[in-house]
């Protein structure tokens, strides 16, 4: 197909999003051209500034327009639970539900071998310095129903149980293989309140 390349770029740009393919791009694309100037640019410049003014908490690794994030500065918090979870998609989807008040860290990832991902690569290191430095009382290990997902959980339930800090799994109401951040909120809540300790 023999695009003018302006167009072909503009296709090219949507195909780097995921699962878009070359059909649903091209379709986009001309969308876009049908789209007003001033809705363009403010397209545009949303993506920029998500980009630019987006990152990651230096307490809890979630995504951030502020350092600590509004979660980390929140007095009305329990400060005595912290939730692991593997993205940050999952503390949206946690604090959706509206049934959890503690605070949160974000893992950015889970431990595989197969692909070489080990504790070091995810945000492990980060939990453990944060709960030397601050008294929790239960860690709650919200990683996905994965193999990988499983792993990671028994990981830092081993490491951190020595310090006597109660560490308990959400309960598997989840569809296994399933990602957190797809439960709805009613077996998001249920598999919160089910969890067992590990
Ligand atoms: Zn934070």
């Amino acid at each position: 197909m023999h695009y003018p390349e302006p167009i072909s770029k503009l296709i090219d740009s949507f195909m780097k999003l995921p699962g878009i393919g070359p059909k649903t791009a091209a379709r986009l694309a001309f969308f876009v051209l049908t789209m007003k100037e001033d809705t363009v640019l403010d397209f545009a410049k949303a993506l920029v500034d998500a980009k630019r003014n987006l990152s990651y908490c230096t307490v809890c690794g979630h995504i951030t327009d502020i350092d600590p994030c509004h979660i980390c500065q929140d007095q009305q918090r329990d400060l005595s639970m912290i939730c692991v979870v593997q993205d940050t998609k999952d503390v949206i989807a946690m604090e959706k539900m509206r049934d959890y008040n503690g605070l949160y860290h974000v893992l950015h990832g889970a431990i595989s071998p197969m692909d070489g991902i080990g504790p070091e690569d995810i945000n492990v290191p980060s939990l453990l310095k944060r709960l030397q430095d601050i008294q929790v009382e239960e860690l709650i290990l919200a990683t996905n129903p994965t193999i990988e997902g499983e792993a990671t959980a028994m990981y830092i339930s081993r490491l951190v149980k020595p310090s006597g800090i109660k560490t308990t799994r959400i309960a598997h109401g989840l569809p296994v293989g399933g990602d957190l951040e797809y439960a709805d909120e009613v077996t998001l809540s249920k598999a919160l309140e089910g969890r067992r300790e590990l």
